[in-house]
């Protein structure tokens, strides 16, 4: 394995230090579904072993998010090795963000559309995701999550680093005028877009904001330029409808990779 790649766009990062390795990813749509809740299991099972394989990872060592468009988070221990792996029923319930200071574990996010979001610190000692869509997004799950990271390691806002990967941009996501009031006041002229008499939401925009409300330097902060609705390459709600499929995100923290 090449020690250090960093590919924002592609949403690829594995960084090292020492023995200790830090690794995220995104699959594509050409990697198949990942949900459970969208295929059978058998099929999303094979996705997925393929998918990780490709990093030297092991299915068997993810915990995965149960999902619930809101702002919980799990603290995330080696007991829940496995969980959601398999099959949708043994998701850790009603959460959309892990965090975790263990290595070996894979945290994992299921999206098609909303933002899977990394957080590390830079000691390598704890990783978070999020999934944020719009709802997630409006209750602060980024902000939990960086309050999470920081209860959990003792790490300092101005050292922890977020990835915002592929989901749908301000190009493609128009919205009804009722979401403007479940964002906060101060940053309504930098995340609702007026364009051709429709209004379009900048939801990255909206995590990154309230990630520097929170402490982080804006230069901590990456986005990838992949829009899932316009750019073909990730599964999008909005664009597949009925037969939507999705990706799976996710961080681990290694030793000896
Ligand atoms: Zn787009």
């Amino acid at each position: 394995m090449p020690e250090i790649i960093k590919d924002y766009d592609k949403n690829i990062i594995r960084i090292k230090k020492g023995d200790r390795a830090l690794i995220f990813g995104q699959s594509r749509l050409s990697d198949g579904n990942m949900s459970f809740a969208r295929g059978g299991k058998a099929e999303v099972i094979e996705n997925r072993r393929g998918f990780f394989r490709r990093y030297d990872l092991e299915l068997d060592n993810l915990a995965a998010a149960g999902l619930a468009h809101g702002n919980r988070i799990e603290e995330v221990s080696d007991e829940y090795r496995g969980c959601g792996a398999f099959g949708l029923e043994d998701a850790i319930p009603d959460v959309d963000g892990l965090v975790s200071d263990r290595p070996g574990l894979i945290l994992a996010v299921t999206t098609a559309d909303c933002l899977p979001v990394f957080a590390y610190d830079n000691n390598l000692t704890t990783a978070g995701i999020a999934h944020a869509g719009w709802k997630g997004a409006a209750a602060g799950i980024q902000s939990r999550l960086i309050e999470s990271m920081m209860k959990f390691s003792g790490s300092k806002a101005r050292d922890i680093h977020v990835h915002i990967g592929a989901g749908i941009k301000p190009c493609c996501y128009d919205v009804d005028n009722s979401r403007i009031e479940m964002f906060p006041p101060a940053h309504l002229d930098s995340i609702f877009i007026h364009r051709n008499g429709k209004l379009y939401l900048d939801l990255c925009s909206a995590v990154s904001l309230s990630l520097i409300e929170k402490g982080l330097p804006q230069s901590n902060i990456t986005i990838s330029g992949e829009c899932s609705f316009c750019g073909g390459k990730y599964p999008s709600f909005r664009r597949m409808g009925a037969e939507f499929i999705t990706d799976i995100a996710f961080i681990t923290i290694q030793d000896n990779y």
